[in-house]
């Protein structure tokens, strides 16, 4: 079990839980120092702060950042001891958010004509505005538990092939940031930039390296190297791959909620042996 988990989302973004009960599950769990990492969001960081103080837990103000590598591949980098009040971090997560927000009426307009939804009838988008409670947080993860729930599809990962996947019929771009200036922005808000669950992009090996190789090049700080679900012979691979790009490595559950059960706070395979932690930036700098 790790104590540290430097991943998870609340319902600021789209997990499901309030930041305060996030907190209060990762001290049952026995989790001692826990990153926040909502999609595009730094919201929920000072709920977060408060119950942590009450549960004796540290917290790590952090954000998941959505950008774009080669135009086309969506890649998601996580700014970690982020000063959230940063101006230019506000402002990038500020336009990030408007762009959220427009692509889910696109993505609702596009369902609902797959799905033959008349135009007088309540389509997908109250539905999933009242799921996610705010227009800003609207992630594709909310127009897959509304497909779950009207029966539309069996899963989550049914969602995404047939509907919101990339190159699929409800499938609406964003022109996220690119990857310099999500790492340019993490380091101008004091923060450390993590190459977030690096083994779940689509992508040759060849490519991955690739990716990492710039994102050091740029500044990049770490690779989260043990991620929930991920087999031991990828986080044996990210490991070494840490090593050789001179990066430190990360670790977290990216927890979602109590509704995907197979995740849970604290729960992720153990770093590699020779993998230099990436709390060791914050840690040393304190000491
Ligand atoms: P968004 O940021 O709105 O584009 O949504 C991305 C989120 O959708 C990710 O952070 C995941 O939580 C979720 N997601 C993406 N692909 C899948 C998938 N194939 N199955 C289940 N969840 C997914
Ligand atoms: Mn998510
Ligand atoms: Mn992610
Ligand atoms: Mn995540």
């Amino acid at each position: 079990m790790g104590t540290i988990d430097l991943h998870c989302h609340s319902y600021f973004s789209d997990g499901s839980m309030s930041p305060a009960d996030l907190v209060a599950r990762a001290a049952e769990k026995g989790v001692l120092s826990l990153a926040l990492t909502d999609h595009d969001s730094v919201r929920g960081l000072d709920e977060a702060f408060i119950a942590a103080q009450a549960h004796g837990v540290e917290l790590i103000p952090g954000v998941e950042i959505s950008t774009l590598w080669q135009t086309k591949q969506n890649i998601h980098i996580v700014g970690l001891q982020v000063d959230r009040e940063h101006p230019a971090l506000v402002a990038a997560l500020a336009k990030q958010a408007g762009a959220r927000a427009l692509r889910a009426q696109q993505i609702a307009q596009k369902l609902d004509a797959k799905l033959k939804i008349p135009a007088e009838a309540e389509g997908s988008y109250s539905a999933v505005l009242a799921l996610a409670g705010n227009a800003d947080s609207i992630s594709r993860t909310h127009f897959a538990q509304w497909l779950l729930e009207q029966k539309y599809t069996t899963n989550m990962q049914q969602a995404f092939d047939r509907y919101l996947g990339q190159g699929k019929p409800a499938d609406v771009p964003i022109p996220w940031m690119g990857i310099a200036e999500a790492i340019n922005i993490i380091k101008a808000a004091g923060g450390y930039a993590v190459l977030a669950h690096p083994g779940r992009y689509s992508m040759s090996r060849t490519k991955l390296r690739l990716l990492i190789a710039e994102f050091k090049a740029l500044g990049g700080d770490a690779l989260e190297v043990a991620t929930a679900t991920e087999k031991p012979d990828i986080v044996r691979y990210l490991g070494q791959l840490a090593q050789q790009n001179e990066l430190y490595a990360s670790q977290g559950s990216d927890f979602h909620g109590a509704h995907m059960p197979w995740i849970e706070l604290g729960r992720f395979p153990k770093l590699p042996e020779g993998c230099k932690p990436v709390w060791e930036l914050w840690e040393s700098q304190r000491a």
